[in-house]
């Protein structure tokens, strides 16, 4: 079966797009652990951080400042945690980064657990695409 992120890339399965440029796109994860849950991928198809070039990689982090910046602004979070799960842990075999924000006044880490707090990523992708 073929990947579900080559998939997205191809406009093939929809996503909730929040920035796109020639090598990585950054969409929200449609399962969240808070709101704003954010996976950058590179438009090539690298397995893991054994797999992606630096290049690429470098083409990441520099999209990551960019959605942190939007998250900040947009969400008013009061903090952004990056990952990136490799092995076991790694659901989707395509390289990813996740951008996960934080909130004070939710208790974010409480959030992941009680997931029914959680707005619904299309609600989120209409605040972040106001201007
Ligand atoms: P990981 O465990 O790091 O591989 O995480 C994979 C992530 O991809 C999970 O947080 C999923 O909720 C997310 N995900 C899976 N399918 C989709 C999809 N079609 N659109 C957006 N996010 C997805
Ligand atoms: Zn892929």
């Amino acid at each position: 079966m073929e990947c579900i992120f080559c998939k997205i890339i191809k406009g093939e399965i929809p996503c909730f797009k929040l920035y796109e440029d020639d090598k990585v796109l950054a969409f929200l994860d449609i399962n969240p652990d808070s709101d704003g849950h954010t996976l950058l991928i590179p438009k090539n198809h690298f397995k893991d951080l054994d797999d992606i070039d630096n290049e690429t990689l470098l083409s990441i982090n520099n999209v990551s400042r960019k959605i942190k910046k939007m998250l900040e602004e947009k969400l008013n979070c009061d903090g952004v945690t990056l990952i990136q799960n490799n092995g076991d842990v790694q659901e989707i075999k395509h390289y990813h980064m996740h951008i996960k924000p934080f909130y004070n006044n939710k208790k974010s880490i409480e959030l992941i657990k009680y997931k029914e707090y959680i707005k619904d990523p299309k609600d989120v992708y209409e605040i972040l695409k106001e201007n």
